[in-house]
């Protein structure tokens, strides 16, 4: 602009700082489960669908986990829902430690929980879940009420085969395996 004859550039600087922070805080919340700080479903299914595409398009093997906890409900009617929420924390916890930065965790929902794992392929997948079920059957809660508190969870395992990039159906047979190995008495690994 000019004023008295000379020219002048008037510029205007906000700090935006705070917005993006904030940005980005509420995108973090719309991905994570609020309880465990595992991804959320919506989140789970997004991540998983990209290394889907990606192990497809280079052909590399691909293989999905469904867990859930044994007998919950008891769990809950017995020492009270802050317990079965501690639990369900020390189980996000156990897979966390067990699992490699690159494997992507969700809970599904409720007490049950989804794991991809990008280049693994059927045996090494056994083998993941094998050691995770050691893992949270060895692991404990500590209650409230100063004792502790074992769980076990049952788990499917499935792989990708050729291209069947198709998240939906490798959940859904990882949940036929799951189905199976609760129907085998539970604190176990089955494939399908
Ligand atoms: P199964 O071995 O067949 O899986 O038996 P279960 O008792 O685990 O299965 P069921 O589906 O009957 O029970 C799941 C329970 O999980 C019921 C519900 O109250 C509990 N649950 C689901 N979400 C939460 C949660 O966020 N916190 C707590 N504390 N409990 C939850
Ligand atoms: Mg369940
Ligand atoms: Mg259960």
């Amino acid at each position: 602009t000019v004023i008295e004859g000379r020219p002048y550039l008037v510029g205007l600087g906000v700090d935006i700082t705070r917005r993006r922070e904030l940005e980005q805080e509420l995108m973090r919340q719309a991905r994570t489960d609020d309880l465990t700080g595992l991804f959320n479903r919506r989140h789970f299914l997004e991540k998983s669908e990209q290394e889907l595409v990606r192990a497809v398009r280079y052909e590399k093997p691909l293989s999905v986990l469904m867990f859930d906890i044994d007998e919950f409900k008891m769990v809950n009617d017995k020492y009270g829902h802050q317990a079965g929420d501690s639990v369900l924390r020390k189980v996000a916890e156990a897979c966390r430690n067990a699992l490699r930065g690159v494997d992507i965790v969700g809970r599904m929902g409720g007490e049950e929980f989804a794991v991809l794992l990008p280049e693994t392929d059927i045996v090494q997948a056994c083998e993941v879940a094998e050691r995770l079920r050691q893992d949270i059957a060895g692991a404990a809660t500590l209650l409230e009420q100063g004792n502790e508190l074992k769980i076990t969870v049952s788990i499917g395992v499935t792989t990708l085969v050729e291209d069947e990039s198709d998240i939906d159906r490798l959940l859904n047979l990882a949940d036929k395996a799951l189905y199976e190995a609760k129907r085998s008495g539970r604190n176990c690994v089955c494939t399908g």
